[in-house]
């Protein structure tokens, strides 16, 4: 067994390199415990008279049913406030949505693009907006006006639903310059030049058939992170309900009681594959809350709302293990019963942390925009090698790849690195990117479709992330994946979070250099420099190891979490930044 070392009370040590599981770790039976009995038939309705439509199988199937006044989504204000909606209520409010739509002459195929908060009114309009068919866009709230014009433009918005304070401060001065957007729908206010939403629907009536759509029948548009450059619009269909129906049950192990809270914004696909859709397929009770990350007010969300699942992300995981080791001791959330974690690679650091602080370890998953739902993961049944993804879901088959040439062959030896690819053809795999048939089909080779991530697979059928293929450092002969060096450097005590980049040199080709952001309590300094250098050195050998390490007070990431490692590069051999519209901090 390997040993990992790491971090436990101020010291650095030894650990294994597996979490094994034991019947005592489940608190409820797993959906998954046989990959071989997995069933692969999702448990929906279709639409009456055949088709399928991701809002009514979310919703209306829900809310004529015994589900009817069961929770669907609660809403924690930022004020404090607490909203409940139950499936019936959601089906009638979505049902007035998609009628106000209906009345402004929109129709199937229209793109309606929603900026706003995590408010109501937001989950309202992508949901009724894919009842009546129309494309559905969720925005980031905090995007500039650039970002969301560029956005925009490239999805020929017909229809925006925002909020007065959005629409003064970020949509007035850009929608001269958008001309296919017609109406503005504004939430919260009647400002000339907008539609006011609330009276609207008001007027609206409650009856409202759900659109003939079919499984091919385009359903949204979600825009990459932009993490390694201009994000692409990738186009998703209604069928994808099949795969976050699935990947719902085994990846997030949802069952009927479940209170289920996945921390992520709509404004990018893990927000409404996993914030809105999976959990209303299975009919569970979603927490959403309105405010921004602040580490006393998650553990208070974990424990007064009694949450059971909990879908969060690496950045999240890093600034909780940040805020320190007492904070989550001030609370309780027993019910809590299984943790999962995508975006970013997960640093077995914070696996162990989870394990040891929370009680639980973290699950990682691993998918993208692309992909349109979970393809990799770790699951409550199975053992974890902290550091691993996981392992494909059932129905997904993923392999490694070497490109030769202009072809590509599948590596079949066990811990090869090579690039992760899957075999095309899982229901919400994207069917395009939006006026960029090239790229997209640059995407494929033959039966595969190529993610851009390297990876590698061990014999156990573990798979493990390397780096994306833009960020791989090439150093004299080695190929260093970013991933590795940062875990490493995470294992230290004063280690928040690392971003590792290669530097081109005359001699080795790249060296590489960390940049590191420290926890509570601990100063940037010579001394700390040196002890991490000699600590990387010592885990990670003299070839691999970084030569240079600087620290930053935080380092850039998108509005999603993820570090940005080519903006850390640019900045470093003073390169122009390139596309920054997805840079946190960015206007
Ligand atoms: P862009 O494509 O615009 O550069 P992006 O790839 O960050 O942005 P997303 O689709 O949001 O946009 O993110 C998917 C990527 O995130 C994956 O290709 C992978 O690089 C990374 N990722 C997601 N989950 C994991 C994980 N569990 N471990 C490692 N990397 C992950
Ligand atoms: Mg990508």
């Amino acid at each position: 067994m390997s040993l990992l070392t790491t971090e436990k009370e101020g010291k650095i040590v030894a650990r294994p390199g597996i979490i094994r599981k034991t019947a005592a770790d489940l608190r409820a039976l797993p959906n998954l415990s046989d990959y071989a009995k997995a069933d692969l038939q999702a448990g929906l309705a279709g639409l009456p008279g055949g088709g399928v439509n991701i809002a009514f199988e979310a919703v209306d199937r829900h809310a004529c049913g015994p589900l009817r006044d069961h929770t669907a989504f609660r809403f924690l204000g930022r004020d404090g406030s607490r909203k409940d909606l139950s499936y019936a209520e959601l089906a009638r409010l979505t049902n007035r949505f998609a009628n106000v739509l209906r009345r402004l002459g929109i129709v199937k195929g229209d793109r309606v693009f929603v900026l706003a908060g995590r408010i109501p009114e937001l989950y309202l309009a992508v949901l009724g907006g894919l009842k009546m068919g129309a494309v559905v866009s969720p925005l980031f709230s905090a995007f500039g006006p650039e970002p969301l014009r560029t956005r925009m433009r490239i999805g020929e918005a017909r229809v925006l639903v925002t909020t007065s304070e959005l629409y003064r401060r970020k949509v007035a001065k850009i929608r001269e310059s958008l001309p296919t957007l017609e109406h503005v729908l504004v939430v919260d206010e009647n400002i000339p030049g907008t539609l006011d939403l609330g009276r609207l629907m008001n007027e609206a009536e409650d009856e409202f058939v759900c659109a003939q759509t079919t499984a091919e029948d385009m359903s949204l548009l979600h825009f990459t992170s932009g993490t390694t450059g201009t994000p692409k619009g990738a186009i998703h269909v209604h069928g994808a309900v099949t795969t976050h129906y699935l990947t719902g049950k085994y990846a997030l192990d949802l069952h009927p009681e479940d209170i289920f809270w996945c921390t992520a914004d709509p404004g990018w696909v893990t927000g409404t594959s996993y914030g809105i859709i999976a959990p209303l397929l299975h009919g569970v009770s979603s927490i959403i809350d309105e405010a921004d990350f602040d580490a006393e007010r998650w553990y208070r969300i974990l424990q007064d709302q009694g949450v059971t699942v909990w879908y969060t992300a690496p950045t999240a995981i890093r600034m909780l293990m940040k805020a320190g080791k007492e904070m989550p001791g001030r609370f309780s959330f027993p019910l809590l019963r299984f943790i999962a974690s995508v975006g970013e690679p997960l640093n077995p650091e914070a696996v162990w942390w989870g394990k040891e602080v929370l009680n639980l370890p973290i699950h990682d998953n691993w998918w993208q925009t692309e992909t349109g739902g979970i393809m990799i993961a770790n699951t409550p049944a199975f053992d974890i090698k902290p550091g691993s993804m996981g392992r494909p879901l059932p129905g997904i088959e993923a392999f490694i790849v070497r490109h030769e040439g202009d072809s590509v062959a599948v590596v079949d030896a066990p811990d090869t690195e090579g690039e992760l690819a899957l075999k095309r053809g899982w229901p919400a795999m994207f069917r395009g990117y939006l006026n960029n048939e090239e790229r997209y089909r640059k995407c494929f080779a033959g039966d595969l479709y190529l993610t851009g991530d390297l990876a590698k697979r061990d014999a156990d059928g573990y798979f493990w992330f390397i780096g994306r293929a833009d960020d791989v450092i090439k150093s004299a002969g080695h190929l260093i994946g970013p991933f590795e060096v940062e875990s490493v450097l995470m294992e230290h005590p004063a280690v928040a979070e690392a971003g590792v980049i290669g530097k081109p040199d005359e001699v080795v080709g790249e060296t590489v250099k960390a940049f590191v952001s420290l926890r509570q309590g601990f100063e940037p300094g010579e001394e700390l420099r040196m002890e991490l250098l000699a600590h990387a050195r010592k885990r990670l050998g003299a070839a691999v190891a970084p030569k240079e390490i600087a620290f930053l007070p935080s380092l850039p990431k998108t509005r999603s979490g993820k570090i940005m490692r080519r903006l850390l590069k640019a900045r470093e051999l003073g390169l122009p930044e390139g596309d920054t519209s997805a840079l946190e901090n960015s206007a």
